[in-house]
């Protein structure tokens, strides 16, 4: 085979990065091991329990059930069908905001469960007042966002877990992108700030593992249980992964790039990410765009179409947010040097008439 992947000098639109060296190394490794196998696969199975517990600590559980998915989309369907299962009613239902993940859309597809989404703010966040509206006596789950996708903003979740609580559901947040640079922010966002039943984690997005690591925990073995099919939860059961066999190396890279940076490693990440969204936004800002300001690492404005399309051909990998503005996610291999060539180009193509409107 002669195809390379791309390089990451021009992407600015993922939520994945290139891993870190040591989860790499620990990815190629363990390329051929089955975590799905514990019996065969003791190693990783063994590493899997090592990750839950790395990410437990992140995300301030101290007793974490759960495993690595194949990504957040994963942990998203099965906290939905925990809790669907758990769920005392014939007609369940999911109450979310409308800027939750599209994979709920695909859980609820899966699931038969009916989603709800509730309108945001006007800072893109959660309305409660909405979502109180939506949650009954069927809710078998209120999702709460810490980072949502396309603007970064985390939901207030502690008021989220009351309208959970009310109803009588569990109360899921979805950290799939911020989970790991909320540790070093002032939000509360996790398992020992509010009233969390489950949460999703992705290693494979801030957290520098390779792909595919994604991150389920739950505070309660219930949720394992209920999704380990026919058979009582025991530490490492195959039957609660929605995947049957699936690769080792993300499990293995997970510990390694957690033994690599967590939490001083993330934390200069962050650190980086968050300076660099800051200086983006004031570009764009001082270059007469309206931007959504950076409470994370990611940032919108509204750029025209056809500098957009432009930008595009000139190779740079950006992408839309679903009102259709510019949006950047400053991942770790977003250096300030290629931020300044992109504005660079911004300023260029704004010099030069397009031929397109
Ligand atoms: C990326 C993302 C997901 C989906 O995760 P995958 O790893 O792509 O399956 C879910 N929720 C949020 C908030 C995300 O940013």
């Amino acid at each position: 085979m002669r195809a390379e992947p791309q390089d990451f000098s021009r992407v600015l639109s993922s939520m994945c990065t290139e891993p870190h060296p040591a989860a790499r190394e620990a990815a190629e490794t363990f390329l051929a091991t089955n975590p799905g196998d514990p019996g065969t696969y003791q190693t990783v199975a063994e590493l899997e329990g090592d990750a839950v517990d790395a990410l437990g600590e992140i995300a301030g559980l101290d007793e974490p059930h759960g495993y690595i998915a194949s990504g957040g989309t994963e942990a998203n369907i099965q906290a939905v069908r925990a809790a669907r299962d758990l769920a005392a009613t014939d007609a369940p239902n999911v109450v979310a905001p409308e800027s939750a993940h599209f994979s709920f859309r695909k859980a609820a597809g899966i699931l038969g469960v009916e989603l709800r989404t509730a309108p945001v703010d006007s800072d893109y966040r959660a309305r409660v007042d909405a979502m109180t509206e939506l949650a009954d006596e069927d809710t078998a789950l209120v999702v709460g966002v810490a980072g949502s996708t396309e603007y970064g903003r985390v939901d207030p979740l502690a008021a989220l877990s009351d309208v959970a609580d009310d109803a009588g559901a569990l109360f899921h947040v979805d950290a799939a992108w911020g989970g790991f640079v909320l540790p070093f922010t002032d939000e509360e966002w996790h398992f020992d700030h509010v009233g969390v039943d489950t949460l999703t984690i992705d290693p494979h997005k801030m957290g520098r593992a390779a792909i595919p690591a994604g991150g389920l925990l739950a505070r309660s073995p219930d949720v394992l249980d209920a999704l380990a099919v026919d058979t009582p939860y025991l530490e490492s059961t195959e039957q609660a992964t929605l995947t049957g066999t699936r690769s080792g190396a993300g499990v293995a890279s997970t510990v390694a790039a957690l033994e690599a940076l967590w939490p001083a490693g993330y934390r200069e990440q962050y650190v980086r990410a968050q300076n660099n969204a800051e200086w983006l936004a004031d570009a764009l800002d001082e270059r007469g765009y309206d931007v959504v300001e950076p409470t994370l690492p990611l940032v919108a404005a509204d750029v025209p179409r056809s500098l957009f399309a432009r930008l595009r051909e000139e190779g740079w990998r950006i992408s839309r947010t679903g009102a259709g503005e510019l949006r950047v996610v400053c991942m770790p291999h977003v250096t300030r040097e290629m931020l300044e060539s992109f504005v660079a180009d911004i300023d260029a193509l704004a010099r030069t008439p397009s031929t397109v409107e």
